[in-house]
């Protein structure tokens, strides 16, 4: 099985986990367990690949071991794209680091609850593949870790009901209002520098 698709017709979500190395064991049931949308539908790649550890932001991702995805794009034509990551704990200054921008040309993620991160996707599959509508979110969890994990299947939930990057914000500022404001201001600095 590579694809699982509940629910059906517009929006059209797709959810991708397992994008290199190991961190199919944190996140690929996540996605296999999830229900179905209360509307339009979810499109699941539960396991990306599972070789050598080549980060998304690498040009050759999406081309080589990655090449899963672009297809899934084409072909699901998404309205919301996520991608389900984990990372160790000592990991967790450096994603969050507002100086990433410059030094890895995306900006730092920011901290939602229990080690849960939230930030862009890699501006080689969101320029090169998605509309600049698509609401493209990028969730980080902390690996062996179950509260990071529960949170992170609360927030799937809560994105598997968005369709447009105007609810998600929504939800964002009413809930996360500091967070929100940050990263909102690093997201159009990013947009404005693609
Ligand atoms: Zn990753």
């Amino acid at each position: 099985m590579l694809m699982k698709i509940s629910g059906k017709g517009r929006p059209h979500r797709l959810f991708v986990a397992g994008l290199h190395g190991a961190e199919w064991k944190d996140t690929s049931d996540i996605l296999l367990r999830m229900t179905p949308p209360a509307t339009g539908m979810v499109a699941v790649l539960p396991v990306i690949d599972k070789g050598d550890y080549l980060s998304t932001l690498d040009p050759e991702y999406y081309h080589d071991r990655g090449a899963l995805i672009p297809e899934a794009i084409e072909q699901i034509g998404p309205d919301v794209y996520v991608e389900l990551h984990s990372y160790s704990a000592g990991n967790l200054a450096k994603l969050t680091d507002r100086g990433r921008v410059d030094r890895v040309g995306v900006p730092g993620f920011c901290a939602l609850e229990d080690g849960v991160l939230l930030g862009s996707v890699s501006p080689h599959i969101q320029r090169d593949h998605l509309s600049s509508d698509t609401l493209c979110l990028s969730f980080e969890i902390q690996r062996s870790n179950e509260r990071s994990r529960t949170f992170a299947i609360r927030m799937l939930d809560v994105v598997k009901e968005c369709g447009s990057k105007e609810d998600f914000l929504n939800y964002v500022l009413e809930h996360y209002p500091v967070q929100a404001k940050k990263a909102i201001e690093d997201y159009r600095a990013f947009q404005n520098s693609l």
